[in-house]
């Protein structure tokens, strides 16, 4: 059982006794990579390729830039810098390494077991967990917003992506899971879904308030929605990652390996309304700071 003192260090320094090394943050594939957040101004940041597949490493930084960049000279307090510890073995094949797959070529976040592992040692330390550090979001070359939101149920780490597409964007396709893709086609909203071999395929004609994958645990939708001028389709997946207690926790190999699991139908639909009562609860809560 690890001392207090050495969860609390997890993720911000590493403890003398034991031998932690340092991992990359999610949206780290480069020495001056990250998002909007962690690495607003492309800054030399720690990274380490051999924490990640070849083929993500090093890609070209698609990401827009925040309009308001100041010059590199001028001279304002820096923030922190947001650093990611481990004490898991550092070897693929023990599986702490694994990712899981990117839901869309353009966006940049790599989220590791050591990362769930991080979170929730903290949590069962009695720590506050350090979600910022797995929170990312920006902008893509497609002209694609994207935001990841981490939190903690129930003892398990759920995430939420939420992408936004614009109609001018044309088709497009987000892997939800390892079994169900969605996305546009001839302006149709179009599911496929592979379940032990088979493929089927379906379009509707109108936006799909949620669809629930049986074989991983794993909720999606997209909704159309109309800002100003302009037609948005925003794509929400959230997925329930586990406990972090090891790699082969079935949640985890489902989400990141897309092993198939049977879910029940009482569970269907379950993330995805835990993230919708957190955005009620903030706009209940903006209401009255706004009535203050
Ligand atoms: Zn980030
Ligand atoms: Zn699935």
């Amino acid at each position: 059982m690890p001392s207090r003192m050495g969860i609390r260090h997890l993720f911000s320094r590493p403890p003398s006794k034991s031998s932690p090394w340092q991992a990359n943050l999610p949206c780290v594939h480069s020495h001056t990579d990250g998002c909007t957040n962690h690495n607003p101004h492309h800054s030399q940041i720690h990274f380490d390729p051999h924490l990640l597949p070849k083929a993500t490493r090093d890609t070209p930084s698609t990401r827009d830039m925040p309009e308001n960049r100041p010059s590199p000279r001028s001279h304002r307090p820096r923030d922190p810098p947001q650093e990611v510890f481990s004490a898991l073995p550092r070897t693929s094949s023990s599986g702490s390494l694994a990712l899981l797959p990117q839901v869309h070529q353009t966006i940049p976040y790599s989220l590791a077991f050591y990362h769930v592992h991080g979170v929730m040692s903290q949590l069962r330390g009695g720590v506050r967990p350090q979600l910022s550090r797995l929170a990312c979001g920006g902008t893509t070359g497609a002209g694609t917003r994207w935001v990841v939101t981490p939190v903690i149920s129930r003892g398990t780490l759920m995430l939420e992506y939420a992408l936004v597409f614009t109609v001018e964007t044309g088709d497009w396709e987000v892997r939800a899971c390892g079994h169900v893709r969605v996305g546009v086609r001839g302006g149709k909203v179009r599911f496929e879904r592979r379940v032990m071999g088979r493929r089927e395929e379906w379009y509707e004609a109108r936006e799909v308030e949620a669809m629930c994958c049986e074989r991983c645990y794993t909720d999606a939708g997209l909704r159309v929605r109309t800002v100003g001028n302009v037609v948005v389709l925003e794509v929400r997946i959230n997925k329930d990652l586990g406990q972090g207690l090891h790699p082969d926790d079935p949640k985890w190999l489902a989400a990141a390996k897309g092993v198939d699991l049977k879910r029940e139908a009482t569970d269907f639909g379950r993330m995805r309304k835990r993230f919708q009562d957190l955005r009620t609860l903030e706009e209940e809560r903006a209401g009255f700071d706004e009535a203050d």
